[in-house]
């Protein structure tokens, strides 16, 4: 059948799948790692793909945390990794904000409903903002900010994107802010917008819902730089240049990194069984998004 090829065991069958591609592209939680446990043979598994000389790319949906933050991650968990090889959700938009949009000063700064990972990406692209992890906002409105916001007192005039991502300390001063600022015309963006948030074995409240509230309020939908939006993957291909059709995605969840792969007609995708999707999402007829191939767990790629 032409079902998703079940790599396990066979040593030349998984040399075979591998050498189809020069590039990978990693999603990391649920592949690498479950939040701080890593998963058996991920050093190993990463260095045989590096011996091969294949081009690695991490790419994840994690807003909350920077390229440096991440480059940390790896150092701790002993997996070989450049700080330049990682292409998160936050640096997504950054890049996205600085190069492609490219507004012009003084009216291009940001409003950030998020944590600190979308504010040092920012500012590593040089890029504006206001709002993130000011703790001011993270009072309760008052009766006087709803008079103070809609005079415009309370407000940046050099706003002209909100971008939201994953909030820990969401307010509903901060969300009365980002709908006077989208009011007056600003872009809506979000890093990602993930309904859940797999951590300690259960599901969480993730950036999609943290940032309903806006979408609610306002009825527009935001530019999301997280996979599966392609706009993500042309930052990527901006930034790294490779042939879509050697390059495969791996990742543990159907609609968000399969379908990113697929949508961007990456020549594969292998999806991982140690995350949020399960086998039986995919095997059999009139199924959704379809890996081209999977594995139990990443470190099978070994043998
Ligand atoms: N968003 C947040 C805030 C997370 O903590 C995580 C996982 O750690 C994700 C998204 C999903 O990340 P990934 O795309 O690496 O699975
Ligand atoms: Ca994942």
């Amino acid at each position: 059948s032409s079902g998703p090829q079940y790599l396990t065991g066979d040593k030349s069958s998984i040399d075979a799948f591998i050498d189809k591609f020069d590039v990978f592209l990693f999603d990391c939680d649920g592949v690498l790692w479950s939040g701080d446990h890593l998963f058996p043979r991920i050093p190993e598994t990463i260095q045989m793909l590096r011996d091969k000389h294949k081009q690695l790319v991490f790419v994840t949906n994690n807003s909350t945390k920077s390229r440096a933050d991440y480059k940390k991650k790896f150092d701790g968990m002993g997996i070989p990794a450049h700080e330049e090889e990682v292409f998160g959700s936050s640096y997504s938009a950054a890049v996205y904000i600085s190069r492609i949009m490219k507004l012009q000063p003084p009216k291009n700064k940001v409003f950030v409903l998020g944590e600190s990972g979308v504010e040092q990406e920012l500012q590593s692209e040089h890029v504006p903002f206001c709002g993130g992890t000011d703790p001011l906002l993270r009072r309760e409105m008052l009766p006087e900010d709803f008079k103070h916001i809609a005079d415009g007192s309370l407000l940046d005039d050099d706003v002209a994107i909100v971008l939201t991502g994953l909030d820990y300390h969401p307010s509903y001063l901060k969300y009365a802010l980002g709908m006077a600022y989208l009011r007056r015309g600003a872009h809506f963006l979000a890093t990602n917008t993930d309904s859940t948030l797999p951590s300690a074995g259960s599901l969480f409240p993730g950036a999609g819902a943290t940032s309903a509230p806006l979408i609610t309020a306002t009825g527009q939908q935001p530019l999301a730089l997280g996979k599966p939006s392609q706009a993500m993957m042309e930052a990527i291909e901006g930034k790294f240049r490779f042939d879509r059709k050697k390059a495969c995605m791996v990742g543990d969840r159907l609609n968000t990194d399969i379908q990113f792969g697929v949508e961007g007609g990456l020549g594969g995708t292998l999806c991982v069984l140690t995350g949020v999707s399960k086998k039986e999402e995919f095997l059999g007829e009139g199924k959704g998004v379809v890996p081209s191939a999977y594995v139990d767990q990443l470190g099978d790629l070994l043998g």
